[in-house]
């Protein structure tokens, strides 16, 4: 089966914030009792809270004979990742980067540009149809497949996250956030 998980990410975090930001928003989720911290082995786990249901989108009309199973509360946890982390929506074919300057998708590229950045925390990615250099975070994807960051938020095997929800999180985080999704 695998895991299915949905990383909400900080785009804006810097290395310095990362763990207060992400602090701040676990403590928002608890807070709003999208979470429940659960004592496990020696430390504590985060699980969905009792108001979880609110974070997500539980009935898009096929689902709707399966409503019993949904209601059924999500088992994996809430993780935060701090810290430089090339986050990814899955195991799958890697998309191509479009360019933010002038968007043209490019399949010229190698991934070395990656290991950079994971390196150095700073990498640039040359555009082939314009020939501006562009930091390697401020790409875009053919889909949201990566987010070269400080901070997120991994979700797993929950039901998907409503934008709704997303949107606010991202406000209480007061950064731009980037959501990914995918199976492990
Ligand atoms: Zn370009």
């Amino acid at each position: 089966m695998g895991t299915y998980r949905q990383t909400v990410v900080d785009l804006d975090a810097s290395p310095e914030e990362a763990v207060a930001w992400g602090d701040r928003g676990r403590e928002w989720l608890e807070a709003e009792g999208l979470i429940r911290p659960v004592p496990w082995q020696d430390g504590v786990v985060q699980l969905a809270g009792p108001r979880w249901r609110e974070a997500v989108d539980l009935v898009p009309p096929d689902w709707r004979a399966r409503i019993k199973e949904l209601e059924e509360e999500p088992c994996g946890e809430l993780r935060v990742v701090a810290g430089r982390t090339v986050l990814l929506a899955g195991m799958g074919r890697v998309p191509d980067p479009i360019c933010p300057r002038c968007q043209s998708a490019t399949s010229t590229w190698s991934g070395e540009v990656i290991d950079t950045w994971y390196t150095t925390g700073a990498a640039d990615l040359g555009c082939p149809a314009c020939a501006r250099r562009v930091p390697l975070p401020d790409w875009d994807w053919t889909r949201d497949y990566f987010a070269f960051a400080y901070l997120g938020f991994e979700f797993d095997d929950w039901p998907p996250l409503d934008p709704h929800f997303t949107a606010a999180f991202g406000k209480v985080l007061g950064h731009r956030i980037r959501v990914l999704a995918g199976k492990w």
